[in-house]
């Protein structure tokens, strides 16, 4: 078993893992560049992808380009320039060939790719989609009237939300979904009206809950199905559940004893190892409809992946892959990379068709690129940002 050489863990590279790795190995010119096997552990990997991805640090500061106020998900002190994303997105203020290079043979590739990425310009947030009245958010497509969501997608009327898809008015949320009117609630999906709960499906009007489905006007109660009017694990009519509900103060002494015999209660029930469901020959927790996937966290829709963490709705034959999903097949060791990506290795916050990118960070619908930073108009056959024809780029 090999030694991770960053935490000194063993870990473990199965037959399997091997087949990946020869599978998305890239060929050039009918040669193929096998891709050598990790020498970190799977979770050495997954900190190291996450310290590409600044989503919830956001920092205020001026365009570059236009001189206009902005958050900016990078520092002051960073080398590189930092364009609103309307700027970035112009070809008036920012054209990335301006800042190609030729490759120095001569000199190895990474003291390259660093002088490359520190200077072309970056967009101040991570953004797809339409998105209206929701500047200062990170990490996001498709939001309107949201402010310090992070993560998130198709959201309207949100506040201070983290991985929340789908929902409308939800405040101070953590990973929910097809949510409205939520508050304080954390993995819950389908709910209305539900306050400080936790893993709840298709509640409506329950507070303080914890792994409740189908349950309505419930509070304090854990691992219920399809029943109403419950305090605490006591069944009350609806008049006395009204009563006491009406008795109920919101302050912050009510809201912690609350939370706390909630808590005693749920620790007396027996639970479900694991949040799998509609799944078949997985590990891992938080999966739907799954299928042939190992050490998969927050996961939707992945066929034979591995070593993945947050993604949804379509993720195949991938590996070492965090965040977001939508179509992606045959990555391996990229972060932030979604909608249609195809056999994509190394890369950071490459997406909408992004494919055959090897080392490339902030490409936008490019194809077949090495070394590239913010590429964005379908560029295909690039190194260092400076486009080569076809059989040049095969052979060299
Ligand atoms: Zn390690």
């Amino acid at each position: 078993m090999p030694t991770c050489q960053k935490c000194q863990s063993q870990f473990e590279i199965t037959d399997a893992d091997r087949q990946f790795y020869d599978q998305v190995s890239p060929v050039f010119n009918g040669q193929k560049f096998s891709l050598p096997e990790p020498q970190d552990c799977p979770e050495c990997r997954l900190i190291h992808r996450l310290t590409f991805r600044n989503l919830r640090k956001i920092y205020k500061r001026k365009c570059d380009a236009t001189g206009r106020n902005m958050i900016s998900m990078y520092r002051l002190e960073m080398p590189f320039p930092v364009y609103h994303l309307s700027a970035w997105h112009d070809d008036k203020y920012y054209d990335p060939k301006k800042y190609s290079r030729d490759f120095d043979f001569s000199k190895p590739f990474f003291p390259q790719f660093k002088e490359l990425l520190d200077q072309v310009p970056h967009p101040n947030a991570s953004v797809d989609g339409e998105n209206e009245n929701s500047e200062f958010c990170n990490g996001y497509t498709e939001l309107r009237n949201c402010y310090l969501l992070f993560n998130c997608q198709h959201c309207e009327d949100c506040m201070y939300c983290f991985d929340t898809y789908y929902s409308r008015n939800c405040l101070d949320c953590y990973s929910v979904r097809d949510c409205e009117m939520c508050y304080e609630d954390i993995e819950c999906l389908n709910c209305y009206r539900t306050l400080f709960s936790k893993q709840c499906k298709n509640c409506n009007d329950c507070y303080f809950c914890d792994n409740c489905f189908g349950c309505s006007n419930c509070f304090g109660c854990s691992e219920l199905r399809n029943q109403e009017y419950f305090w605490f694990d006591e069944k009350l009519s609806a008049a006395e559940y009204n009563q006491r509900l009406q008795n109920f103060k919101l302050t912050h002494s009510h809201i912690a004893e609350a939370k706390k015999k909630a808590y005693q209660l749920y620790l007396l029930k027996p639970k479900k190892y694991a949040d799998i469901l509609n799944c078949e020959n997985v590990i891992g927790n938080k999966l739907e409809n799954c299928k042939n996937s190992f050490q998969i966290f927050s996961g939707k829709d992945t066929e034979n992946c591995q070593y993945c963490y947050m993604v949804k709705y379509g993720v195949k034959d991938t590996q070492d892959y965090t965040t977001w999903g939508v179509n992606v097949e045959l990555c391996y060791q990229c972060v932030a990379c979604g909608n249609n990506c195809y056999h994509s290795l190394f890369c950071n916050r490459c997406y909408n068709q992004s494919q055959e990118l090897i080392y490339c960070e902030g490409c936008i619908t490019a194809s077949n690129c090495f070394g590239c930073y913010g590429l964005r108009s379908h560029d295909q056959y690039c190194v260092l940002n400076k486009k080569y024809s076809k059989s040049l780029f095969i052979i060299s």
